[in-house]
């Protein structure tokens, strides 16, 4: 792979499993939920929201299982509940080992994240990323209208590690969004494809797609483009 200056990383379902957010997520909000349901119990509440989210996706999840329950919750606070609990994630074992490469071999390293600022930060601060790279930028701090694909948090990013775009690599899962801007841009674009997350089948022109595609994120190493 071309020797790049920096490498800049998307968080969600490229350096850790977003489902394991999720249920960590629901895990909290189930034990709020045991609280107006004891009768209910914490264990069955959490499989009523996996059960949820598997047949209608995250959406109304937390609308449709009150509902089912019988509970008049206050949804604002159940969200609230889950975009700020602190959760039980980790690192892929692949992010970890090339983190570590990149570190060891004095690359500059990013993360650019889309998503609510709470959410986000906490994920940041549960992985432990806060202090182990060079920049992350949380689109949520930054406005709706700087969420990827816009320029923007592309632009800030390589402004802020003083290097120019093409000195840049942009690796994320989501062609929908993550690498747009980044081509437009002039960087480099890797797409990786996980065994689990929303976003692995996707499949869409070329203006979207990155320039390679890898199924680990150590090839980000070994590779040749
Ligand atoms: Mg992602």
């Amino acid at each position: 792979m071309k020797d790049f200056e920096a490498y800049i990383f998307d968080l969600d379902d490229t350096l850790y499993c977003e489902h394991d957010y999720v249920r960590s997520g629901f895990w909290m909000v189930a034990n709020e939920l045991a609280n107006q349901r004891s009768d209910m119990g914490i264990h069955n509440i959490y499989r009523m929201l996996i059960e949820e989210w598997q047949r209608n996706g995250r959406g109304r999840v937390f609308d449709d299982v009150c509902k089912h329950l019988g509970i008049d919750a206050d949804i604002a606070r159940l969200v609230h509940l889950y975009r700020s609990h602190r959760p039980d994630i980790s690192l892929y074992d692949d992010a970890k080992e090339v983190l570590a490469h990149l570190r060891q071999t004095g690359k500059k390293i990013g993360i650019i994240t889309d998503g609510d600022s709470t959410m986000q930060w906490a994920k940041i601060k549960a992985l432990e990323l806060e202090h182990s790279v060079d920049k992350i930028i949380v689109t949520g701090d930054l406005g709706r209208e700087h969420w990827k694909p816009s320029e923007t948090p592309y632009r800030k990013m390589v402004e802020c590690l003083g290097l120019n775009f093409c000195d840049c690599v942009y690796i994320g899962d989501n062609p929908n969004k993550d690498f747009i801007a980044a081509k437009r841009l002039g960087m480099g674009t890797v797409r990786i494809v996980r065994e689990v997350g929303d976003h692995m089948r996707t499949k869409l022109g070329t203006e979207y797609e990155a320039d390679m595609t890898i199924r680990s994120l150590t090839e980000l190493i070994d590779k040749r483009w």
